[in-house]
C-alpha cells in the first residue's frame, strides 16, 4: 500500500500491484448445478442473514472506490436470481469513481431482464455456456436451458451490450470437441469467446472425473479455422490472451489458470457473497468484512481492512492440474 502524489490512499500490494478491480459475489444461491463448480451431494447455502445486503455492498463498494478500485464484476451464485438485482444494478454504476460495471451470468432468466439491466447502466456482459448440444448443456448444468441462454446472447447483442463474451470452461472428453463451433460464434458476429482452462478445486462434482484441456491444445485445434491475429493487451485488459481469427467479426482468448499464470499482473480483490474479502480465488486466505461492519465499524476501520487484504495478497497460486486444492469456500460464494 502506498500514498499517491494526490494525496489519496490506493491499493498497492507488495508486489507493486495496483489493485483496481473488485469482483462482487452478490449471491450463493444458483438455478444451475454446473458439474466443475458445484458439490454432486448438493450444497450448503449461507443462511440469508448472512448474506450481505445491497446496502453492505454499497457500502464497502464505496469505500473500496475510494482506494481507486474502479471496476466492478457482479457474479454469485447467479446474480440474476436475486431479487432487486436492476435497481442495485443502477446505484452501483452511479458510484462516485466506479467507471465500469460489468456482469457474469449463466443466461438463464437473462433475456426477460436485458432492458432492465441495460436501462441500469450496465454496458458489457459475460456469459458461461459449455455446451451448444442441448443434452449436454443439460448433463453439464443439470437444467434443459440450452435455447434461454442462446436467446439472452442473441438479445444481448442486439441490444447493443459490447461486448458480449461467452465463457467456455473446456474439460477434457466432455465439452472439447466443440471448441471448433464455439471458436465459430466469433466468425460472424462481435463475440467475444473464451476458453478457460478447468480448475480443479475441489468443490465439484465428484462423481465425474474432469480434467483441464491446455490452451496450447485448444490453440492447436483451432488452428484449422483460420490465421489467428493476436489483438494487442490494453490497460484494462483482464487477463486473457487475445485472438481474432482473420476477416472475424468477434475474437477469441483464452484463459490459462493452470497452464500460463496470470499472477504477475492480477489486479483482481473479490468480495464474497458473505462479507469476506479475498485477495486470491485459490487461496482460502480471507478478511471479514461483514463481522466489523455490522458491529459499528467505520468507513475507516473498513479501508483499513481492504489494506490488510492488500497487503496479504499472495505472489502467485500454486494450483496445477493435479493438485486439486480444494478450497474452503464454495466457488458460488466466491463468485469464480
Ligand atoms: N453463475 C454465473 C455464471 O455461471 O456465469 C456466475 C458465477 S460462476 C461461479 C463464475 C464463473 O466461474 C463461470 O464462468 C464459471 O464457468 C466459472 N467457474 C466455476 N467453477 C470453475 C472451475 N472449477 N474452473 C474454471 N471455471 C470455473
Ligand atoms: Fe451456478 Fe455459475 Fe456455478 Fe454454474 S458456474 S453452478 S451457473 S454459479
Amino acid at each position: 500500500m502506498k500514498k499517491m502524489e494526490n494525496n489519496h490512499m490506493q491499493l498497492i500490494d507488495p508486489y507493486n500491484r495496483h489493485l483496481k478491480y473488485l469482483r462482487i459475489s452478490i449471491t450463493d444461491r444458483c438455478n444451475l448445478r454446473c458439474v466443475y463448480c458445484m458439490p454432486g451431494g448438493g450444497i450448503s447455502k449461507l443462511r440469508h442473514e448472512d448474506i450481505l445486503t445491497y446496502e453492505e455492498i454499497l457500502r464497502l463498494t464505496g469505500i473500496a472506490a475510494d482506494l481507486g478500485i474502479d471496476k466492478i464484476r457482479l457474479t454469485g451464485g447467479e446474480p440474476l436470481i436475486r431479487k432487486g438485482i436492476c435497481d442495485f444494478i443502477a446505484r452501483i454504476t452511479a458510484l462516485a469513481g466506479i467507471k465500469d460495471v460489468s456482469l457474469t451470468t449463466n443466461g438463464i432468466f437473462l433475456m426477460e431482464k436485458l432492458e432492465k439491466i441495460k436501462s441500469a447502466g450496465m454496458k458489457r456482459i459475460n456469459i458461461s455456456l459449455d455446451s451448444l448440444k442441448r443434452d449436454r448443456y443439460k448433463k453439464i448444468t443439470g437444467l434443459d436451458g440450452l435455447e434461454n441462454v442462446l436467446a439472452g446472447i442473441e438479445g444481448a447483442r442486439q441490444s447493443g451490450f459490447y461486448p458480449v463474451k461467452i465463457n467456455m470452461v473446456v474439460m477434457e472428453g466432455l465439452n472439447d470437441d466443440e471448441v471448433l463451433d464455439f471458436a465459430r460464434l466469433s466468425l460472424d458476429h462481435p463475440y467475444h469467446v473464451r476458453f478457460i482452462e478447468y480448475m480443479p478445486i475441489g468443490t465439484t462434482n465428484t462423481d465425474v472425473l474432469l480434467h483441464h484441456v491446455p490452451s496450447s491444445s485448444i490453440k492447436a485445434k483451432l488452428a484449422g479455422l483460420g490465421r489467428m491475429v493476436p489483438i494487442e493487451k490494453d490497460t484494462n485488459d483482464g487477463p486473457a490472451e487475445r485472438f481474432r481469427f482473420e476477416g472475424a467479426a468477434g475474437e477469441i482468448g483464452f484463459i490459462s489458470p493452470l497452464t500460463h499464470h496470470f499472477c504477475p499482473t492480477c489486479n483482481r480483490l473479490r468480495l464474497t457473497s458473505s462479507g469476506y474479502l479475498r485477495p486470491c480465488l485459490l487461496s482460502d486466505q480471507e478478511e471479514d468484512l461483514r463481522g466489523p461492519m455490522r458491529s459499528g465499524a467505520s468507513d475507516r476501520d473498513l479501508r483499513d481492512i481492504f489494506f490488510k487484504a492488500a497487503f496479504n495478497k499472495p505472489c502467485t497460486h500454486h494450483l496445477t492440474a493435479e493438485s486439486s486444492t480444494p478450497l474452503s469456500t464454495q466457488m458460488s460464494t466466491i463468485g469464480g
